[in-house]
């Protein structure tokens, strides 16, 4: 994949981490709720979570430190 600001080839990997609060992401200023989350909204569809790790397949440019991933939101 292309970087969009740069135009140089991105990297592409897996990004991971932490799965017991899993992955989200809301419109605005302010973080998702745990009501938010126990409804479950907000849930960034791409992350895989396991047992104990979530993973997302992410492009990553090293020049603009930007990563972009194709994903959706829970409402
Ligand atoms: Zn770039």
């Amino acid at each position: 994949m292309q970087c969009p600001y740069c135009k140089k080839e991105m990297k592409e990997g897996i990004l991971s981490g932490d799965a017991r609060q899993g992955v989200s992401w809301k419109e605005g200023d302010r973080k998702a709720s745990l009501f938010d989350k126990m409804g479950g909204s907000c849930a960034v569809t791409a992350a895989k979570c396991g047992l104990s790790v979530f993973t997302i397949q992410a492009h990553f440019c090293p020049g603009c430190k930007k990563m972009i991933i194709d994903t959706d939101v829970e409402k």
